[in-house]
């Protein structure tokens, strides 16, 4: 063999090397993809544990704004998945660090939990009952009329309306509970003002988490059970996306939409069992063309 041939499968063991080394992380959908209500989806757990063990960057991803960090990851160890504060981002520090960037020291009237009023006092913001700059609008069980109206007056006043997400309604153990998208609705009726939504599908919330694991979105995996959350946010910022089928969506819904997800598993359990036969190296070939992921399944 010529030095230059030698050189060369030198240098591509090395390129093959760094690929199965390259940093890479997944943000991961909470409410269908880890546990339905309060029962954990069987091989989440699983999966978690090897992310550990491999030391490979992750977030939990939630679009409800109810809870705070800490109350997440009661939740979570309640259910056997060990977590810390910082595992978890929500939509309501998305939002309050959304909106401390955009006018800091701000005022905010809100209709909402723990987890929203926390996070935006931790971002600098006051939460005030009348003249507000904004009125942020979260899941909870506090919504009444009399919030309403008052927060109908603040936004034909001036103050901008504000939605940690647009989720129509949330799966309980019972069926669907309005989600914070519902309650939306009403205002946005009433005033003809529409709202801004930074929980998922945006790419700022996403952004916002990559950016949390030092991991650019093309490194990083989004894996949701909801297409026109996690799979479109994670289409529209350039990361992998990866769909499970333990929550929402169904194998059989998936022609109707115009963008889809790179790869379709059953659950947690089934994508660590796909990625143990490959040692945990990234699922996605990191060259320029990007094939699909279902190249691998
Ligand atoms: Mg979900």
């Amino acid at each position: 063999m010529s030095r230059s041939a030698a050189n060369s499968i030198s240098m591509a063991s090395e390129m093959a090397r760094r690929t199965t080394l390259r940093r890479h992380g997944y943000l991961i959908d909470m409410d269908g993809v880890l546990y339905r209500g309060s029962a954990l989806i069987p091989g989440a757990d699983l999966f978690i544990r090897r992310l550990r063990e491999r030391r490979i960057p992750f977030r939990f991803l939630t679009n409800n704004s109810q809870r705070t960090r800490r109350d997440v990851v009661a939740k979570l160890s309640r259910m056997g998945v060990p977590a810390e504060d910082d595992d978890v981002f929500t939509c309501a520090m998305a939002t309050a660090r959304f909106l401390a960037q955009q006018k800091p020291g701000g005022t905010a009237f809100v209709i909402g939990e723990g987890g929203l009023l926390t996070a935006l006092h931790q971002n600098g913001y006051a939460v005030v009952d009348h003249d507000p700059d904004y009125v942020v609008v979260g899941e909870g069980r506090t919504f009444n009329l009399e919030l309403v109206e008052a927060a109908v007056r603040m936004i034909s006043n001036g103050a901008k309306l504000i939605a940690t997400n647009l989720d129509p309604n949330c799966p309980t153990q019972h069926g669907i509970r309005p989600g914070c998208g519902a309650m939306v609705a009403m205002l946005e009726a009433a005033t003809g003002i529409k709202a801004f939504s930074v929980g998922k599908p945006n790419p700022i919330m996403m952004r916002a988490a990559c950016e949390e694991l030092g991991l650019d979105p093309a490194d990083a995996a989004m894996i949701g059970d909801t297409m026109e959350t996690d799979i479109l946010g994670g289409v529209q910022l350039g990361m992998h996306t990866i769909l499970v089928l333990s929550g929402g969506t169904r194998a059989e819904d998936l022609p109707r939409y115009a963008f889809r997800p790179e790869l379709v598993v059953d659950s947690l359990g089934a994508l660590a069992t796909t990625l143990d036969r490959r040692r945990w190296a990234p699922p996605w070939r990191l060259s320029p063309q990007r094939p699909a992921l279902s190249a691998i399944a």
